[in-house]
C-alpha cells in the first residue's frame, strides 16, 4: 500500500521519527504541528539500541554519532553516599550485544536530525500552526479539521500528538490521564560551570526515599543532565510544567549527595522547571480502521526505565512495515496496534515498578531488592534486544 497518504499529527519525536520512515518507504506524508516551530525542552535523552536501530536506518547513523554521548555503563547508587548498587555496561558492550549503540542526547538536536531528515526526503512535509482540532474518517479516507481553518484529506491519520492527544479521546473515549503523584524538575548545565571530575560518561541512577535523580552528559559532553523526580503531595500544575524558584529544587534534594548539589548550584537560577508526571492504564488496542495513535498519545508512561520516545520511535518502524505488509488499511493498522500492545503495556508496567523500587525508604531495603534482581541482564532479556525493524509481525 505505499501509494497511501499519511497524515501525522505531531511533530514531536515520535511523529517526526514516523514520517521519516514512511517517507522513506515510500509513502506520501504530511506532519501537521500546532506549535508556530518545531521544539524540544533543553534536556537530555536517551536512547538505547531498540530506538537506535530505527534512527540508524532512517539515514541519521553519522550526524547521531556526531552530535550524541556514548556512556561507558550504567550505574545505580544510593542517593547520599553515592555507594554504587549496581551498575551494567554500556558502551561497546551494549553495541555487541544489540547491534546498535546506546546514545545520549541533547533533545533540541534530537529533534533537529529528525526535522531535517523528514525535510530532506520531502522539503514541505511538515505544517506548523496546524491545531488537530477534529477529524471524520469514513470508507475512502479521513479529513482531518485545525483550528487555523484548514483541513487535509489522507488514507489514515496518525495521532503523534502527545499525552493531551485530541485524537486519542476520539479512539479511544475520553480517559484522562492520572497524575502520579510524581514531579520531575530538569536542569541542563554546561559542564564548563563545574569542576573538572564532571567528566565520566556514565548513566547514573541516585536512588533515595520518595524520589531519585538521574545525570548523565550530553553534547559531546558539554552539558550536564539532571533529572530530579520526587513524590509530592502537592496538586499537579495546571499546565503539568510550571516554573518554580530555584530554592524549591534546592530543598527537594537537601541531604542528597555533594555532586549533584554542585548541579544543582550551578543551575541557572530563573530557569527551573518542573513537570507533574502522568501516565494512563495501558490501552488494549489504539486504532480504528483509518486512525491510530503513536508514541505518548497511544502508551504515555513515567520516564523511569527512559523508554517513551524509545517506544515512539518503535512505533513509527513497526507502523510502516505494517503498512508495507498489508494492502487494506483496517487490516495494517491493526497489524500495527496487535503487534505493538503487548510490549508497551510491559514497558509503562515496568517504569511504574521503578517507581516502587527507585523509592524504597533505607539503603538496607534498596539493596536488598537489587540484591534480587539484576537490571543489566533483564533488560538485555527483552528491552533492549528488541529490533523494531526486524521483529516478527504477527
Ligand atoms: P510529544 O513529544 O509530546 O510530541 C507531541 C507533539 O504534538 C508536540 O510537538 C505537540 O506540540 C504536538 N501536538 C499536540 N497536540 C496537537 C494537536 N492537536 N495538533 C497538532 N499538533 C499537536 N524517553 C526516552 O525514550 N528516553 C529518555 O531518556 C526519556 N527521558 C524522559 C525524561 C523525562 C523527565 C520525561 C518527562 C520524559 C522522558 N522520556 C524519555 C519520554 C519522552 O520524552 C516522551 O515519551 C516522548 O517525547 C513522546 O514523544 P511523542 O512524539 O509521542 O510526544
Amino acid at each position: 500500500m505505499t501509494n497511501a497518504k499519511i497524515l501525522i499529527a505531531g511533530g514531536g519525536l515520535g511523529g517526526l521519527s514516523a514520517a521519516a520512515n514512511l517517507l522513506q518507504a515510500g509513502f506520501d506524508v504530511d506532519v501537521f504541528e500546532q506549535a508556530p516551530e518545531l521544539g524540544e525542552v533543553g534536556a537530555g535523552i536517551q536512547f538505547s539500541a531498540n530506538a537506535t536501530h530505527v534512527l540508524h536506518h532512517i539515514g541519521l547513523a553519522a550526524e547521531l554519532a556526531r552530535i550524541s554521548v556514548t556512556p561507558r555503563a550504567y550505574e545505580f547508587r544510593l542517593h547520599d553516599t553515592k555507594e554504587l548498587v549496581q551498575a551494567f555496561p554500556l558502551g561497546e558492550q551494549h553495541l555487541e550485544s544489540f547491534g546498535a549503540p546506546y546514545y545520549h542526547v541533547y533533545r533540541p538536536d534530537a529533534l533537529a536530525l529528525l526535522e531535517a531528515r523528514v525535510r530532506a526526503l520531502k522539503p514541505d512535509a511538515i505544517y506548523l500552526d496546524h491545531e488537530l482540532v477534529d477529524f471524520d474518517e469514513d470508507a475512502d479516507g479521513v479529513t482531518a479539521r485545525f483550528a487555523n481553518g484548514a483541513e487535509a484529506r489522507g488514507d489514515a491519520l496518525v495521532g503523534a500528538d502527545g499525552i493531551k492527544s485530541v485524537v486519542r479521546p476520539k479512539v479511544l473515549g475520553p480517559v484522562p490521564a492520572e497524575f502520579t503523584g510524581d514531579v520531575a524538575w530538569r536542569v541542563a548545565v554546561p559542564r564548563e560551570r563545574l569542576p573538572d571530575d564532571f567528566t565520566d560518561r556514565v548513566m547514573t541512577v541516585w536512588m533515595g526515599p520518595r524520589c531519585h535523580a538521574v545525570t548523565y552528559l550530553v553534547r559531546g559532553g558539554d552539558i550536564v543532565n539532571f533529572v530530579g523526580c520526587v513524590e509530592t503531595d502537592d496538586p499537579p500544575d495546571e499546565s503539568w510544567t510550571a516554573k518554580y524558584p530555584w530554592e524549591r529544587m534546592k530543598a527537594d534534594f537537601a541531604g542528597w549527595n555533594a555532586e549533584l548539589h554542585k548541579i544543582i548550584d550551578a543551575a541557572d537560577r530563573d530557569g527551573c522547571y518542573r513537570w507533574s508526571l502522568h501516565i494512563r492504564t495501558p490501552a488494549k488496542g489504539w486504532s480504528t480502521g483509518r486512525v491510530t495513535l503513536l508514541g505518548d498519545a497511544a502508551h504515555a508512561t513515567l520516564p523511569y526505565l527512559a523508554q517513551g520516545a524509545a517506544m515512539a520511535i518503535e512505533d513509527g518502524a513497526v507502523l510502516t512495515r505494517a503498512l508495507q505488509a498489508e494492502e487494506n488499511m483496517a487490516a495494517a493498522l491493526d497489524l500495527y496496534q496487535r503487534n505493538r500492545v503487548e510490549r508497551t503495556a510491559r514497558i509503562v508496567d515496568a517504569s511504574t515498578a521503578n517507581r516502587t523500587l527507585f523509592h524504597l525508604d533505607t539503603a538496607e531495603e534498596l539493596k536488598a531488592a537489587f540484591a534480587e534482581r539484576d537490571q543489566g541482564k533483564d533488560r538485555a532479556q527483552w528491552l533492549y534486544s528488541y529490533n523494531p525493524l526486524t521483529v516478527e509481525l504477527v
